[in-house]
């Protein structure tokens, strides 16, 4: 099976706890106001990814770790992970075979997904849950928004007192070997201005 994913990263500290590697789904029909990714909202956009390519990727970045940057977990952003709920399942489910933890930040409230009658959401251990309201933005409060949003922890995995969840948010700029220059991690707006998105008009 495949899904539609806008891009994805190795290893980040910026998006979930510890050293993960994080995936961009693409694809998104919530539409927050303000969201920082609107490029992603088009189930057009993107490309079509293969989940066994993508499970050896997430397993070379796991083996190439260096020591003290094990790779912890991986995360899904977007996008709207849950509108791909078959496919990302499928990635969770490996995911976990692998050791590693499962975080998903999600436009939709906890209840919204338990009515979506989720097949990922038995696999996640960390969720950040609701839409982005700009109005609420805050900069805070770890991998979070907007005020609203929730960070529930599903599973023994984690600890709502594990200091890290109490750690400022961080930007990363990340420089690949091919000279590709990526911006993950939380949307400050310096970082925002600092480098802005080239978004195209059928992209929104
Ligand atoms: S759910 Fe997330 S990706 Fe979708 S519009 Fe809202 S902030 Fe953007």
């Amino acid at each position: 099976m495949d899904f539609q994913m806008a891009f994805c990263v190795d290893s980040t500290e910026a998006e979930g706890p510890g050293h993960r590697f994080a995936l961009w789904t693409q694809g998104c029909t919530l539409a927050c106001p303000g969201c920082c990714n609107p490029e992603m909202w088009s189930e057009k956009g993107g490309n079509s990814q293969s989940i066994p390519e993508l499970i050896q990727r997430i397993q070379r970045a796991q083996a190439a770790a260096k020591a003290g940057e094990t790779l912890e977990g991986v995360s899904f952003l977007g996008g709207e992970p849950f509108e791909q709920d078959e496919a990302l399942a499928l990635i969770a489910k490996q995911v976990k075979d692998l050791g590693m933890t499962v975080m998903v930040y999600s436009g939709f409230s906890l209840d919204e997904i338990k009515a979506r009658d989720s097949q990922l959401l038995p696999f996640v251990d960390l969720l950040v849950a609701g839409r982005y309201v700009k109005e609420l933005r805050t900069t805070k409060r770890r991998w979070i928004g907007s005020e609203n949003q929730v960070l529930h922890c599903l599973t023994s995995a984690y600890d709502p007192n594990d200091p890290r969840f109490s750690e400022p948010n961080h930007a990363e700029i990340l420089l690949n070997s091919k000279g590709d220059l990526t911006v993950v991690g939380f949307p400050f707006d310096k970082v925002m201005q600092a480098f802005p998105k080239k978004v195209k008009k059928d992209e929104l």
